[in-house]
């Protein structure tokens, strides 16, 4: 289970921020490698991956899985392992990554794994925050089931509104899928298996300007892109997947951030600053998967165990002389 409180006193060989599927891989790396290795989660084990219905692109399941069921397999695999487990967030405060000894939220650790990952984005509409728990969700695994029978919109049009509108299509008894432009950013195959659905309606080149309801969700407006007449269109629920935002808030002006905030690292994850790594959602790449999260995992992993045999080595041969 993971621990409350600060291990201020220990100082980790290696301390990954974030228990997604790269932080998790990160640990199972770190701990596989003899690394005295810590994993900081804030709350669900798994990220983004734990509230995916299925993921059907991870290798050796050909069935598909459950997010949270493979979420919870990393879990278990890297504390069998023996990496440990600690509750925290990371912030500004309590956060020093220049020095040799590195603290974040309080722990401390020679060498640091960021994977924080990235969060829904939101529209930023009229309606979206005041109905938000009330009909307005971004996780159609956590909240798809209230609206058994009833008539949801999924806005968006990459990978997430287009894989979650098909969960949804097995729930509700209708499922509009709303994008702003005329084609899907979706894989073609996700998008042909949603189509072929009976009860999905797609309405293309609109963009959502207001949700409304009292004490819940009851309609959206949504217009072209070039403005054009208001449609109202009566659903129960709407479900955003307009892409995400990477987890780096606090890390500005620690290392460095590409324009939309991700973190650039060299092909070994190392960021600018020594020790200090990043894997998963949360670095500048081109692929944001499964797959890739647990590949720059083990990598990071790997390169900081590398660092640190190097660093001891170095030290060695100085007392040495
Ligand atoms: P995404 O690929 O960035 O797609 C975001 C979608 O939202 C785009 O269609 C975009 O429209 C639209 N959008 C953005 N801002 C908008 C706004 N203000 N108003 C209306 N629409 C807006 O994000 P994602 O689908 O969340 O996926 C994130 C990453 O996870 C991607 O790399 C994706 O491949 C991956 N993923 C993969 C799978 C899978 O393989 N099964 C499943 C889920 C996610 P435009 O197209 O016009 O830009």
């Amino acid at each position: 289970m993971p621990r409350n409180g600060a291990s201020e006193e220990r100082v980790w060989d290696l301390l990954v921020v974030g228990g997604g599927p790269a932080g998790l891989t990160a640990a199972i790396y770190g701990a596989r490698a003899g690394l005295d290795t810590a994993v900081i989660e804030r709350g669900q084990m798994g990220g983004q991956m734990a509230t995916a219905h299925r993921v059907e692109n991870y290798p050796g399941f050909p069935d598909g899985i459950e997010g949270a069921e493979l979420a919870a397999r990393m879990y278990e695999q890297a504390r069998r392992l023996g990496a440990e487990f600690l509750v925290g967030e990371a912030g500004r405060k309590d956060l020093d990554l220049g020095s040799p000894v590195k603290t974040v939220a309080g722990h401390r650790a020679r060498r640091v794994v960021l994977a924080t990952g990235a969060r829904p984005r939101r529209l930023g509409i009229p309606g979206e925050e005041r109905l938000l728990g009330r009909g307005v969700s971004y996780c159609a695994t956590c909240d798809g089931p209230f609206f058994r029978g009833r008539r949801v919109m999924v806005i968006g049009g990459g990978d997430s509104a287009v894989s979650e509108a098909a969960f949804l299509a097995k729930l509700a008894s209708k499922v509009i899928v709303v994008h702003r432009r005329d084609r899907f950013r979706a894989a073609p195959a996700l998008v042909r298996g949603l189509l072929a659905l009976g009860n999905v309606e797609t309405m293309m080149g609109r963009i959502p300007v207001e949700i409304e309801g009292d004490d819940a969700v009851r309609a959206v407006t949504v217009r072209g892109p070039a403005g054009g007449p208001p449609e109202k269109v009566e659903v129960d629920g709407v479900f955003i997947y307009i892409g995400l935002d990477p987890e780096t808030g606090f890390l500005e002006g620690e290392v460095d951030l590409d324009r939309n905030g991700y973190i650039i690292t060299d092909r070994a994850m190392r960021t600018r600053l020594p020790g200090v790594y990043a894997a998963g959602d949360v670095r500048a790449k081109e692929l944001r998967q499964v797959v890739t999260a647990t590949a720059d995992g083990a990598l990071a992993a790997m390169t900081a165990e590398r660092d640190l045999a190097e660093e001891e080595h170095q030290r060695r041969r100085t007392n040495g002389r």
